[in-house]
């Protein structure tokens, strides 16, 4: 693991009296691409905001290479930042918008076009670099505004829904784009998003954000198969969850009931008297007939609806309790994913592994 670049540390925000953030403790690791990931409203742009010193914290640290920079305004700070509309200088040229952190900083001219050469060349943008930025597309306009930040060598490049914007092909583009060019670079990415799918595929650790607080760190592969609760779960994909009461918890195994049924399954975690079993649409089996059914646990349901997504097909399914939940699966020509009859009676099952137990919280 590389060292700790920047620490906050018990770091909280108030807005008038509302808390907006609440005692947030994070390390970020030089190097690494990290996502603030979390729905609208839970805080995510004001940690960039006083990450890059626009907005001072209610209390906490913020430290950078073992300093405190909590003082320090924001072109003091080793950080820059790509904002959602980029905030391109629409007057200037795609070369004076890159060339403009390097020319307040008096640089010799023969450096600046060097290094503007050089960051055009990075983005793929050398032929563009006289048009203003209106005659650009969205995705060459953020990548204007990721050249124009890392010109001045930032510690850390802090990233605010910079691909939202954008449409969806284009948008996969530039995710990997991104992701190139931050390996490339070397350079710390802290970048923010609501969007699941984006963090997942972009990031090296994901912090998952809800009304101010942390809920869960880690990498992408542990957030989506280990949430560590039901925010996180369902926040970071889809997920079926079903609570049930614990009946035993003995030699880590775990007899937990969901109305008639009993599940008897792996458990190293602490339960109390109620637990959620969650299944992803992807881990449900679904058969048509009982025999086929190849473990103890599953559910019978009524098929509600099916959903074509190209790859796969979603199947909604309502069990006898009336839950509705969804299961996944591959779609391609041979299978015969597409006979489904709605209303007829299907069988769901998961292999034991799959699911992931979470204790209840009230
Ligand atoms: P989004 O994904 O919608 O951008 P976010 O997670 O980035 O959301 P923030 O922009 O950090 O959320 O805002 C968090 C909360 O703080 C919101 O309720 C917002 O209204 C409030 N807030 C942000 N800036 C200010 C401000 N300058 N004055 C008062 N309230 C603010």
């Amino acid at each position: 693991m590389n060292k700790v670049l920047l620490s906050l540390k018990n770091l909280s925000k108030k807005f008038d009296e509302a808390e907006i953030l609440q005692s947030i403790n994070l390390d970020i690791y030089d190097g690494e691409f990290l996502t603030l990931l979390g729905p609208s409203g839970c805080g995510k742009t004001t940690i960039l905001r006083l990450i890059g010193g626009f907005e001072h914290p209610t209390s906490g640290e913020i430290i950078i290479n073992g300093k405190n920079i909590n003082d320090f305004p924001p072109e003091r700070r080793a950080t820059n930042t790509v904002f959602q509309s980029y905030a391109l200088f629409p007057h200037m040229s795609v070369y004076d918008n890159i060339a403009f952190g390097l020319k307040m900083k008096n640089t010799p001219k023969e450096t600046i076009a060097l290094e503007v050469k050089n960051a055009l060349e990075m983005v793929k943008l050398f032929e563009h670099k006289d048009k203003k930025p209106s005659e650009l597309s969205g995705g060459q306009q953020q990548r204007v505004a990721i050249a124009r930040a890392v010109i001045n060598k930032p510690l850390i490049l802090l990233l605010d829904e910079s691909l939202s914007a954008l449409d969806y092909k284009l948008r996969k583009e530039m995710q990997l784009e991104l992701k190139m060019l931050q390996r490339k670079l070397g350079i710390t990415f802290l970048f923010v998003t609501h969007d699941q799918e984006e963090a997942l595929s972009m990031s090296d650790r994901i912090v998952v954000m809800n009304k101010g607080k942390i809920e869960q760190i880690g990498t992408p592969k542990e957030i989506y198969e280990e949430p560590k609760n039901l925010f996180v779960a369902e926040f970071i994909g889809e997920a079926n969850s079903f609570l049930c009461s614990l009946v035993a918890l003995e030699n880590q195994r775990a007899k937990l009931q969901y109305n008639s049924t009993v599940f008897d399954l792996k458990c190293t975690k602490n339960l109390s008297n109620k637990a959620i079993i969650l299944i992803r649409p992807e881990d449900f089996r679904v058969e048509k007939n009982f025999e086929d059914v190849k473990s103890q646990n599953y559910f019978t349901g009524i098929l509600q609806d099916v959903i074509y997504k190209g790859t796969t097909i979603d199947l909604l399914i309502k069990l006898e309790d009336s839950k509705e939940v969804r299961a996944s699966e591959f779609y391609n020509e041979d299978s015969d994913a597409l006979g489904y009859k709605i209303g007829q009676k299907l069988f769901l099952y998961w292999v034991e592994g799959w699911e992931v137990l979470l204790a209840h919280e009230e």
